[in-house]
């Protein structure tokens, strides 16, 4: 991997470079899941039962939580949290307008009020100067979003929560092994709420989700809102939801589980070198690489880059006829989407939020991206740009430099 190495033949240059590429991922996992698939169909259960529990154990294990509750995705995992949290019709959530809809859609879902208040340019996330500004006697809880696989700024959140007792939901639908100041995402709130999406860095094979808390008193109501509120025995103390997660999910998620650490690894090399040629290249002055904030460990769920001097869709465009993978997350914010105009928002009201949609595109990032794409990628965007006679490819920093820096 460290090597330097001839420039690509032309051959391989004209291959496809896929945005992601799960195939690749299966390839180098394809026994280990095969024997857990099996193991579920030798036993017949399907829902919950002890591949669930089991997966719940390793998550909470892997996040430093007491506490993990599997159920149906992502977006009931925010649904489910707001709901043990105690979020009530009318109640308002301040939350980003940067993120994928799940995040508000759920604010909305419950019947509360959300409330989208601007971002920080560097990091993408959440602006706490903006929360705090947004507090009312109605907050009913703040959530978060660690958008991209990077935990937004917690401190100034705990202290706003403390002081006024509101609890914090996080969205780590992206961020799972992130950590801020050495904790792990899924313990820096109240309830930690992650996503199984297939593309997400430890994705099932469908729909999946889980939440995780410290709290007994959060735990045991969650796991009873995923079963219709059954305390056990059709015993219904409350209107849940059925938000279970399949044995079947959790077998494969298992297995995923154990390469995680060694794929995040894989997508901060590839980060890094992506971050290292764009440099190389001059190409920074038009393409920014995101920020990686002192205090946090980047999963890079995507690797989202600010094409600045309204160039995205010339080097889109370009990168697309090269058979490039590329992307726009997200290309309209969340204050803007038709079906949230009930709010109130204009354009221009969370203007960091728009110009990072009108600035944003995402590289691939994923692990099994071989060195010869990624270079190819930065090929191509000096390309579009019309800069790629004087093209260099340094040799990637060895792994022990790499540590040192
Ligand atoms: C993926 C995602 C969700 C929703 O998860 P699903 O499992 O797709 O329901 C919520 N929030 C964010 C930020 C996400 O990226």
């Amino acid at each position: 991997m460290s090597v330097s190495h001839p420039r690509a033949a032309s051959a391989e240059s004209c291959e496809p470079v896929p945005f992601i590429d799960l195939v690749a991922q299966y390839q180098t996992i394809k026994e280990e899941v095969k024997s857990a698939v099996d193991r579920c169909f030798e036993s017949q259960t399907f829902i919950l039962g002890d591949e669930v529990a089991a997966l719940e154990t390793e998550i909470a294990a892997y996040c430093d939580s007491q506490y993990a509750i599997g159920c149906a995705s992502g977006t009931d995992a925010l649904i489910l949290a707001l709901l043990a949290a105690g979020v009530k019709p009318g109640d308002e959530v301040i939350t980003s307008p940067f993120t994928f809809f799940a995040s508000a859609g759920a604010i909305h879902r419950v019947g509360a009020i959300p409330v989208l208040v601007d971002i920080e340019p560097d990091s993408f996330n959440l602006d706490p100067e903006k929360v705090e500004q947004a507090i009312t006697s109605r907050t009913a809880a703040i959530m978060p979003v660690h958008i991209f696989g990077q935990c937004a700024e917690m401190e100034p959140l705990w202290r706003m929560s403390a002081a006024h007792d509101i609890p914090i939901i996080e969205d780590s639908a992206q961020a799972i092994g992130a950590e801020y100041r050495g904790r792990r995402t899924g313990v820096l709130g109240t309830i930690g709420c992650f996503s199984f999406f297939p593309t997400k860095n430890l994705g099932g094979a469908g729909d999946g989700g889980i939440m995780t808390t410290d709290d007994p008193d959060l735990a045991a109501r969650l796991k009873r809102l995923r079963v219709h509120g059954d305390l056990g025995g059709y015993n219904h103390v409350e209107v849940g939801f059925n938000s279970r997660l399949d044995a079947l999910q959790a077998a494969v998620l298992r297995v995923k589980l154990r390469h995680l650490d060694a794929w995040t690894e894989g997508r901060a090399r590839n980060a890094e070198r992506y971050c290292q040629l764009i440099e190389a290249n001059g190409l920074s002055d038009v393409v920014k690489v995101p920020a990686i904030l002192p205090d946090r460990r980047h999963v890079f769920n995507q690797f989202t880059t600010r094409v600045v001097g309204g160039q995205r869709e010339k080097i889109m465009k370009s990168l697309k006829e090269s058979q490039i993978g590329c992307a726009v997350y997200y290309p309209i914010p969340l204050h803007l989407q038709k079906c949230f105009a009930y709010l109130g928002y204009q354009p221009g009201d969370l203007p960091e939020a728009e110009r990072a949609c009108a600035e944003v595109m995402s590289l691939p990032i994923y692990t099994e991206l071989p060195a010869a794409h990624l270079e190819r990628v930065v090929e191509g965007i000096s390309k579009a740009l019309g800069r790629q006679a004087n093209l260099v490819f340094p040799k990637a920093a060895a792994p022990a430099q790499r540590r040192a820096a």
